[in-house]
Formats: structure tokens, sequence, C-alpha cells
């Protein structure tokens, strides 16, 4: 409310303007109006508290949905720019020709209505202006002679504080048209399906005389008796002038086939969502584009018809542009009434199980830390992390894979072998960084299945994610209206990283294609990645393109799991017809390779850069300054007999002759693998039994230590104490060996690796023992010169 001096000020301001215009203005009224003004403001504060309908508009201002206000009312607030000329002509003409001019009461027309009530012994309600019909609106009180010299106060007092403009337009608010339909923007969208500023001169005119006779001109009802008394005052607007001649023929020969139709009802989750997020805005523009919205608001609910009978019952879908991230769609389920399924539930909020959909970021940040690029081998056989035993949704192992293969098949041992590399804590942190609410409030909870699922998100975070990669790497909350600032840009993968991604996820022949998609069905270009997640009760398929990014769940709000349901027979079906909708023979614009991503040459055996003994070569993208550099050691070089049954170290190669040989450098699981299928593979020769380093219970199968010898004896200076080197031969199953010093653990190395250790005088034990627990040892002795 205006505190009383500021009250003054506008009221003073107000009168200025008015005595200008005003055809009344002697000096006697400008007295009289001082007088009434002083005593209304001091004792009357206007007082214009309406409750509206909260309305939500798309992106173009389009009325997408509404709903009732607190008295069970449709009143929908109507905007001045929604006031067109032809209907503030239709409304004023005929409801109160001189508002433009007066004051807030009309004298001549009080005057003339006086005297007819007191010839006719009955009160008419004609001498009402607009503004004391406001009044009237908004205090009703009992029609008493006293009430109405308080009205009529109360119209001058209105005036002084608000424009023309601005009383007109709480006319049009607040008029009644029947039933619980209150104000213009009501009636014009509940009968003629359009917003006020749309409607012709013939609808103008209609909704400008139901207002005082909402029960006999009831629209629907009586719509002849509504013609014939539009038309009758179309004659009359005629005789004023006020149309032209053309306009007035054509609104006379205007049908009138109207009826009341239900409020516009699209976007019912997120317009509630807005509703409560922004309780006192009558209006609320929406991202939403309408069309769209309709378009995919209806394929949803026709597929959820269609897996119904699979007894999946919900879906979920949210369309982001990528651009501007505006949400484009919202469908937080197939059928926002159905009750039994629980519809009303708003699938994008909920939080579920991810599946493997989380796995792209995964791959991201192991491309972004340089342990992997997409050519990299990873073993997908039997593993096991601390007791966890992931297994692929298939339950089959594929041996040898590259990360690429790996991410686009969805395999969930690498995805496990990567996290456990890259430790969950940098998953964990990345997601947190970008809103994973679920996943920040369970953080200590979460292990290496999170990759796969063991963790709740919502769709809306999904397709955030998703969105950030469409972004090259940087990530930013969606917008769900209009006036919100553009929300401050959060990076979670580099630009090369996302790119990398982009290109596994957009491959064309994909495992996660459902089967017997048919593949005349126009594909547009898209990244997409699919999940499942245990016990089927999630489907996910988010994919993007450089324009839009659409998430797509299905599953049972229930939690019910189906046999059938799967990312990629359930979830990408429907996200490959939504981006048909949506991108119909739009641009195939695709994502440029990012300019720190270089091709280079590659083990095909490996991933890693090529040793002198690789042959089988091949292009891989690596980010520049980051990937790697690792060089391959898939083959190891063997001093073995002629007869291939015997390997030798340098302490004890024959004289007689030998040959060096090219073994496979195996991990322990991947020989494990080979053996329960009974893949052949090459082993190493067992080492010459009468080798002298060659000491351990286990001959041959222990590593052998072949640096130093055993027995030897070092002489070292005390001044510059040098150190001694100590290295090995293992079994090609061997991963890691850990050296001893005297019992005491001195390094842990790979087998190939050479460790240095600084003696003491004295005697010392040195054992190598391999990741199978095979151990040798050798005695060495140590002098001081
Ligand atoms: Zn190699
Ligand atoms: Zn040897």
């Amino acid at each position: 409310m205006l505190k009383k001096t500021e009250l003054l000020a506008k009221g003073i301001a107000c009168l200025k303007q008015k005595w200008k215009k005003s055809r009344f203005s002697t000096i006697k009224t400008f007295v009289g109006m001082g007088i009434i003004w002083l005593v209304l403001v001091f004792v009357f504060p206007p007082k214009v508290e309406i409750s509206y309908s909260t309305i939500i508009e798309d992106s173009e201002g389009e009325l997408i949905h509404a709903f009732l206000n607190d008295a069970d009312k449709w009143r929908m607030y109507v905007k001045l720019e929604e006031i067109s000329p032809t209907l503030r002509q239709a409304i004023i003409n005929k409801e109160d020709k001189y508002f433009e001019y007066h004051f807030g009461i009309n004298p001549l027309a009080i005057g003339r209505a006086s005297i007819h009530n007191f010839i006719q012994h009955k009160r008419t309600s004609g001498a009402s202006t607009i503004t004391m019909q406001v009044v009237r609106m908004l205090h009703p009180e009992k029609r008493t002679y006293a009430n109405k010299f308080f009205e009529i106060l109360r119209a001058i007092h209105l005036e002084l504080c608000y424009s023309k403009d601005e009383i007109l337009q709480l006319y049009l608010n607040l008029v009644p048209y029947g039933s619980n339909i209150e104000g213009i923007k009501s009636a014009s969208y509940l009968y003629f399906q359009k917003s006020p500023d749309r409607l012709s001169l013939a609808e103008a005119t209609t909704l400008a005389i139901i207002p005082n006779r909402p029960t006999s001109l009831k629209l629907g009802n009586n719509n002849a008796k509504i013609i014939h008394e539009r038309n009758k005052w179309l004659l009359k607007f005629q005789k004023m002038g006020i149309f032209k001649a053309k306009e007035i023929d054509d609104a006379m020969l205007e049908p009138l086939d109207v009826f009341r139709h239900e409020a516009p009802k699209f976007a019912p989750h997120l317009s509630l969502r807005l509703k409560n997020t922004y309780p006192k805005n009558a209006i609320i523009r929406s991202t939403i584009k309408k069309s769209n919205q309709q378009k995919i608001e209806q394929i949803v609910a026709n597929y959820v018809e269609r897996i119904r009978a699979k007894n999946i019952n919900n879906a979920a879908v949210l369309v982001l542009d990528n651009h501007s991230m505006e949400v484009v769609a919202y469908i937080g389920s197939g059928q926002f009434d159905n009750q039994a399924d629980g519809g009303q539930v708003d699938g994008i909020r909920a939080i579920r199980s991810p599946g493997s959909a989380l796995k792209p970021i995964l791959y991201g940040l192991a491309f972004d830390k340089g342990l992997i690029t997409p050519q990299n081998i990873i073993t997908d056989v039997p593993s096991t992390f601390g007791g966890f035993m992931p297994e692929n949704f298939d339950k089959k192992f594929n041996g040898k894979v590259t990360a690429s293969f790996a991410l686009a098949n969805s395999l969930n041992i690498p995805a496990v072998k990567i996290l456990n590399l890259i430790g969950k804590k940098e998953l964990i942190e990345s997601l947190k960084k970008i809103q994973f609410s679920g996943i920040k409030k369970e953080e200590k909870k979460l292990g290496l299945s999170i990759v796969l699922g063991g963790c709740g998100v919502t769709l809306e975070e999904m397709t955030q994610l998703y969105a950030s990669f469409a972004n090259l790497g940087e990530w930013q909350a969606n917008r769900l209206i209009k006036e919100k600032p553009i929300p401050i840009k959060t990076r979670v993968l580099s630009a090369p990283a996302v790119f990398l991604i982009t290109e596994i996820l957009s491959q064309i022949k994909r495992p996660d294609l459902p089967n017997n998609f048919d593949y005349t069905y126009r594909l547009p270009k898209i990244a997409w990645k699919t999940g499942t997640s245990f016990g089927r009760r999630d489907a996910w398929s988010i994919g993007y393109n450089k324009r839009f990014t659409v998430g797509v769940w299905v599953g049972n709000f229930s939690g019910e799991g189906v046999p059938e349901l799967s990312g990629a027979e359930t979830a990408t079906p429907l996200m490959f017809s939504i981006f048909n909708t949506l991108d119909y023979n739009q641009s195939r614009e695709w994502f440029k390779q990012d300019k720190n991503i270089i091709s280079r040459q590659v083990c095909a055996e490996s991933g890693d850069l090529p040793s002198e003994y690789c042959t089988n070569k091949i292009l891989d993208y690596s980010i520049k300054g980051i990937s790697h550099t690792r060089k391959c050691t898939h083959l190891k070089k063997v001093y073995i007999n002629y007869a291939e049954t015997m390997s030798y170290c340098m302490h004890c190669l024959p004289e007689t002759g030998y040959k060096e040989k090219l073994y496979n450098n195996l991990a322990p699981e991947l020989i494990d693998y080979y053996e329960q299928q009974h893949i052949h593979y090459e082993t190493i020769p067992r080492h010459n039994q009468s080798c002298l380093n060659n000491v351990s219970k286990n001959r041959g199968e222990a590593p052998i230590i072949t640096s130093p010898s055993d027995k030897a004896e070092y002489f070292i200076n005390q001044t510059d104490p040098q150190k001694i080197q100590l290295s090995c031969q293992t079994k090609n199953d061997v991963k890691e060996v850990y050296w001893y010093v005297d019992e005491q653990l001195l390094q842990q190395a790979s087998p190939q690796q050479s460790v240095f250790f600084s003696p003491k005088p004295g005697r010392h034990k040195i054992s190598c023992t391999d990741d199978r627990g095979r151990n040798s040892y050798i005695e060495i002795k140590i002098f001081q010169e």
C-alpha cells in the first residue's frame, strides 16, 4: 500500500491531469472533488486485492495451462497489452461512453437515472460508470443509498489513483460471465479459445454485452439470443461511427458456434511445479514451446498406451534447447489424469537408478586424466574389486576390448575398472559439482557400483548432464521460466574429452538400437546412451545433437520391474521418435573436431604407443598434452632354447646357443579367462632349472631375480655409495612384483621395472614375490671400501 503522503502527491498529479481533460472543468467541481478526495484518501485508501487464477504461458506468451483461483473461479489476469483497440471500443461504448472523460461518476447519467427511478419506482444500474462497477465488484455491498454514496466516493478515489487504462483493466479482470468465469480473459479462452487481443469485433461485442446479463445471455445455451443482442449493439456502434461500415457488416454475419471449453491443460507437471515455485505470480511465462509440448505429450501418451500391455505404465521426457538451456518440452508422465498409475508423479524429478547412463562422464573423466584413449585395450573378463564382482548385462565376457567398444556396448566390467583406476571420489565430486542432489546426499554410501546405477538420480539431472556434452563440456542448469537470468556455467569435462565421448556415442551401428529397428525410418544424427537399472525397473535413453538434448525415462512409478524393460528396447524408440518430431528436416550440423584432438598411431594390441616389437598399428585420437604416452608392452623379449622348452636369463645364457622370441604380456585375469574358456595362448617356457638364480621352491614359476646375482659381493664407496639395481623375470601372467630387502618391503613394481636400493655393509636377503604369492630370493654381501 502506498504511504499517505505518496498518495497525496499522486492524487495531486492525477488531479492536474484530469483537470486538463475534464469536460466538466468548473471551479465548483474542482473544489468539490478536492474535498472529497481528501476525505477519501485519509478514510478509505483504495484496496485492490484480487485473487487470480495462476496461468502458465509458453515462451511466446500463449496460454498453456490455467489453475482455478483460491475461490475456485476462473479469473485469468488480463494484461494491458491484451486489451486491443477493438475490445476497448466495444466495451467502453457499450458500458460507459464517457469513460475517457469523467472522473469516476457521470453526474448527468446519475441525474437521469434518479429521475427515472423516481418515476418508475424501481432501481436501475444505468447510471453506473465502468469505475463504479469496478468499485462494486471490489466491494460488493447491499444496494442502499448510503452505500451508493460511498461507491461514488470510492469511484472518484479510484480515478485519482489509477489511470483510465488501469481502471479498464481492472474492470475487464473482474466482470462476471456466469458460472465461475470471471474476467474477459477467462471468457475469451474458455469460449473462444484465444487471448482477448485476438478477439474479432463480433466476439468482442459478444463479450461486451454479457457481463450485465450473464444468466440470461449464457454462451453455449442462448447463442441465437446473444447474436440478436450482439447485432443490435453492432448497429448502435455503426451509428456511433466508431467502426468502419465494412467491419460492422462482416461482424453482423459472423456465426456464433461457441460453447464452453476446458481451460488448457498442457504441461501439467511443469505448470504445477512453476505454480508452487512462484506462488505470487498470476502469470508465469515458461520456456515451453507449445507446439512441441503438444506434439510430444501426444507421442508419450500414445507410447505409454502401447507398452501398457507389457505392464509398463509410465514414461517421462525432458527436452532441452542446448543453446539457451531452456526447457522446450516437459512431460512428467504419460497420462497426468491416470491416478491408478500415479500419473501425477513428476517423472522428471523422481529419483531413480540410472543404470549405465552415467558411464559417458566416467569415460570423459578418464580421457581428461590422460589415462585412456578410445583405442586403449581394457579386459572384459571376470574381475573382483574388493568383493564386488560386476557382471555384464548379458552375463557374457568379451576378453580384450577397446575403451570405445566398452562404452558403446555399455560393458560393466571395463567401466568398473576405469572407475577403480580414477577413484570413485573423482566421479562423485564431478557429479556433485553439477547438482546431482541424490548423489550429494548419499555420497558416503556409494561404492564402485555407482557407475552401474548404484545411486539415485533424476531425469532432469541426467538430461542436464548430457546437454553439457552438447555444450562441449560446459554444464548449466536448465531454465524453466523466461525471466530467470542465465545460470552460471560449470566446466564438467574438457571440450576434447567431450568430443571423444560424442564420437563414440554417435556411431551408427549401435547395440543399443532396439532389435528389429526399422533402418528405413529416418534416423537423425544424434549421440545417445541407454541405461537399464538393476531388476529392470528403469529404462533410459538420452540423446543429443547440436540443438537439442532429449532425456527419456520409461518404467513404473511403483518401482515394479518388468522383464521386457530395457533402455534399448523400451526407451530408445521413444527418444528417436521425439527427435524426429523436433528436428525433422533440420540441418545436420554436427560437432567439429576439437583443435586439441590429434590423431596418432598406436599398437592395436594395447592402444599404447607402439614399441619396437609392435607391428599392428592403428590410428587413435588423443588429447594434446593430456593423453598418456605409455609405450606398449604387449610383447616382451625372452631368451629361449631352440626347442622352445626352456628360457634363460642373462646369468644362465648357454654357450651352446639360444634364440630370442617375443611373448605376449597377458594380464593375470586374462590368462584365467583364457584358461576357463580354453582359448589358446602362448606361454613362456620354464626358466632354466640349473640357473643359479633359480632358487625358489617353485622352480620356473616364481620370479627369477636377474639382478643382482645370488651370492654376489659388492664393495661400496663410503663417500659416494652406489645403488644396486634389482630386476627380475616373471611368468607372463604377472602384473606386479614386490621387492623385499631383509624381509622389509622395499617397493612394489611392474615385472619390467628396475628398482634401486642403497645397501648398508653386511649380508642381505633380497626376495621378490609376484602378485600370485610365488617367491624367490638371493643373498648378497656388501663390503665397505
Ligand atoms: Zn604393442
Ligand atoms: Zn637364469
